[in-house]
């Protein structure tokens, strides 16, 4: 058996960052990861882009994570497990099997920090046969990445997710022909940077309200029937149209890892877990942070959130965590998806609430509201649904739901 103050579960760069926190804050820390390496899903992202917030550098995703990995090397208070998976979490402990053997270990407060898995064909209901040839984005990646695995040559991509966005680049250099990417909506969840360089650098078209009718093949892909859907995402046969392909990569979205987690209440928009402004769940010594909680499009926020919510829980098992009894609920307009965290508590200082829009909009201002009281305003310029934005304002204003709008 073996006891600690926080316990980390995952060691990509959210884990990392949350240990580093709350060692810092003067907690034990052990954190614990299924793989051999610390990294997480950046050991498979080669490219560039990461950083800029975070280091002030651009980094690919390996050099990210080896600067975070050295940190917890160097860090006395802190106990890596490598080859070790959680099999399962009770009040505040969890059992191990792996490089361990099967162990139980003890913390005050607990830290999911277990990143997202990809949708697949069966999650989307994908028609046709299952030849091989059919992939997510994200195997792609490790495919060409790590193992160094050519995976096709004739490649279309379903769903506009930045995943599919940087492989369908990683692809073409490669020396596939990707020849489209399908989207079902009418915006990308990609982001535009992302669209820039990755398609449109490379003259790959991106076709809106498209989606892939039927795959076709018995061993392997040999193509695809594509159209247009209707506004209810209902493929308009009459648009149906055949493509010669051998591989088909989907990129329709991410769902956090909470299988380990399930007792925890949910949010069924991020799928991720009901957090309060301190990033801890219902279950007071459960804090959730990284993709595990809502889906990021930069490593950078991950991180930064993950620097909170170790702190937080280090200050939980050390009993230094001071809330108000006071919980205002936090409330969006139907312009946004979600906004996180669910609550905040009254009192002084700032605060900051994460949201993620409905719908592109231009020169808008996001406005947080205290019944008719504002307490935080900020200009958008132009703001899609792949960006994950926040708006910062100073909470004393605020006694009962705090409400955001865009006016
Ligand atoms: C396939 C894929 C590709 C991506 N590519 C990009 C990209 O190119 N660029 C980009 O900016 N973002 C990319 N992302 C987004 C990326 O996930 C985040 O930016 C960031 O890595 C999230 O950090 P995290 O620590 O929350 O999760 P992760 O990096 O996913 O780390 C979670 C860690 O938890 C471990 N773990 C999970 N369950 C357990 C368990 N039960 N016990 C022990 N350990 C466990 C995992 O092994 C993993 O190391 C990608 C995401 C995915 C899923």
């Amino acid at each position: 058996m073996i006891n600690t103050d926080v316990l980390v579960i995952g060691g990509g760069p959210a884990g990392m960052a949350a240990a580093l926190s709350a060692s810092e804050n003067g907690s034990k820390v052990v954190l614990v990861e299924r793989d051999n390496i610390l990294g997480g899903i950046l050991n498979q992202c080669i490219h560039n882009g990461f950083g800029l917030h975070y280091f002030h550098e651009e980094l690919t995703g390996p050099e990210f994570a080896y600067r975070f990995r050295k940190l917890v090397e160097a860090d006395k208070n802190i106990t890596v497990y490598t080859n070790t998976l959680v099999t399962k979490i009770g009040e505040k402990f969890v059992e191990v099997m792996g490089a361990l053997g099967n162990e139980r270990i003890n913390a005050k407060a607990i830290v999911l920090a277990m990143g997202c898995h990809e949708r697949t064909a069966g999650n989307i209901n994908l028609c046709g046969t299952r030849p091989m040839g059919v992939l997510t984005a994200g195997t792609v990646q490790k495919m060409v990445n790590i193992d160094g695995k050519i995976v096709g040559k004739d490649v279309v991509i379903l769903g506009s997710g930045d995943i599919g966005l940087i492989m369908a680049r990683r692809l073409t250099l490669e020396g596939a022909k990707v020849h489209m990417v399908l989207e079902i909506n009418q915006t990308s969840s990609g982001l535009r940077r992302n669209i820039m360089q990755c398609l449109e650098d490379f003259d790959i078209p991106l076709l809106f309200s498209h989606t892939v009718f039927e795959v076709v093949g018995r061993d392997r892909v040999e193509g695809i029937y594509y159209g247009e859907v209707d506004e209810n995402f209902k493929p308009i046969e009459s648009t149906r149209k055949f493509l010669k392909c051998d591989t088909v990569v989907l990129s329709v979205g991410l769902v956090p890892e909470m299988a380990v987690a399930n007792f925890v209440k949910t949010s069924n928009i991020t799928n991720g877990a009901v957090v309060n402004e301190f990033y801890q769940t219902e279950k007071g010594w459960l804090f959730s942070c990284g993709n595990i909680l809502h889906v990021h499009d930069l490593v950078d926020n991950v991180a930064l959130e993950a620097k909170q919510a170790g702190k937080f829980a280090s200050l939980y098992a050390s009993n230094k965590l001071l809330a108000s009894d006071n919980v205002l609920e936090v409330e969006h307009s139907k312009d946004f998806s979600y906004a996180l965290p669910a609550t905040i508590f009254a009192g002084q200082g700032n605060t900051e609430i994460k949201f993620r829009l409905k719908a592109k909009i231009i020169k808008k201002t996001i406005v947080a509201k205290c019944g008719d009281v504002i307490l935080g305003k900020k200009f958008v310029l132009a703001g899609v649904p792949g960006e994950m934005m926040s708006i910062t304002f100073d909470k004393s204003g605020a006694n009962k739901k705090i409400s955001l709008e865009i006016v």
